[in-house]
């Protein structure tokens, strides 16, 4: 619309809103708002888009427009044919109802529950569960590249957990329940979380029981530069990594006391394991197939990489991988 046209019909509207009651204006303002969030969210999408051109059937460059389609750009590519928008091939392809999008990621960003979420921006507690979880997928592959400096790496445990799943592979513990024996055992789902003194964190989700210096060789090998200082219990797998990666390594005690060290103590990664432990709780158990998700919901949410909701919607359309 052109400027004059558009400034009479804000007069006008002006005229209108004065006649309308506190509620009916209240209508007009989320009609208004939703609106915005609509056309920001496909602002957003064919952001992603233009930054990763090309066909994501079969990666040919030679694509053309071809028309809208829901509002979002459709191309055909040359090669294969088929059509595509900024979405295919990433995990909110097919996900209805855009416009609900982003004032769903900011009950996310409140790490609302999914009937909380679902209540607040209109939609089944089925559908918000699902968004969860397709928004989950590209936020949690936002990671820091590499440690620096001192790293603290400790692992935490959860009992494993079936939730939601029709086929349990051992028998129902009600309401959530404690496992049949003391200490940390193969009923237990081993989170290993490093950081370091910048606050970059790293998460892994090393399987059940503990930590093997194998597995600590695959999370930890590729992330930690060259120098850093690893910082660690007395736990025989982290001597084993260590001296297999010639990396310099600070064990400390911890049983027999031995808490801190100089600039040397776990202080950053044991508070880094309650915060997600307690902001977890109030998911009342959450299955263990999708600790993933959370781990990198919580690490986003920590870390503050992820700030608003259109942060969170741009971390999130990814290719599936
Ligand atoms: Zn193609």
């Amino acid at each position: 619309m052109k400027t004059h046209p558009f400034n009479q019909f804000v007069e006008r509207l002006r005229r209108v809103l004065a006649h309308l009651s506190r509620r009916q204006v209240a209508t007009v303002s989320e009609v208004v708002a939703a609106f915005a969030a609509h056309s920001l969210c496909l602002d957003l999408i064919e952001q992603h888009g233009r930054q990763h051109p090309g066909c994501p059937h079969c990666r040919c460059a030679d694509v053309y427009r071809h028309g809208y389609a829901a509002g979002l750009q459709r191309y055909r590519c040359r090669a294969c044919g088929r059509t595509y928008n900024a979405l295919t091939g990433t995990p909110l392809a097919c996900l209805r109802l855009r416009e609900k999008w982003l004032p769903y990621l900011a009950c996310m960003l409140d790490s609302k529950t999914v009937r909380k979420s679902a209540d607040a921006v209109g939609i089944h507690r089925n559908t918000s569960f699902r968004w969860r979880h397709r928004f989950l997928t590209g936020a949690r592959q936002q990671r820091p590249a590499q440690l620096q400096g001192i790293v603290e790496a400790d692992e935490t445990f959860i009992l494993e957990s079936q939730k939601g799943s029709r086929n349990l592979t051992r028998p129902a513990r009600h309401r959530g329940g404690r496992a049949s024996t003391r200490g940390i055992t193969r009923q237990h789902d081993c989170i290993l979380v490093a950081r370091d003194r910048a606050g970059q964190t790293l998460d892994w989700l090393t399987g059940r029981g503990p930590v093997s210096a194998g597995q600590l060789g695959r999370c930890l090998g590729p992330v930690l530069a060259p120098d850093v200082v690893l910082v660690t219990d007395a736990a025989k797998a982290y001597r084993s990594f260590s001296r297999a990666a010639g990396i310099v390594h600070k064990p400390l005690n911890q049983c027999a006391g031995m808490r801190v060290d100089g600039p040397y103590h776990l202080q950053n990664v044991n508070g880094y394991h309650s915060r997600f432990k307690g902001w977890l709780a109030r998911f009342r158990g959450v299955a263990s197939r999708y600790l993933p998700n959370y781990l990198g919901w919580h690490r986003a949410l920590d870390t503050r990489s992820i700030d608003t909701p259109a942060q969170f919607l741009s971390a999130a359309i990814v290719p599936k991988q």
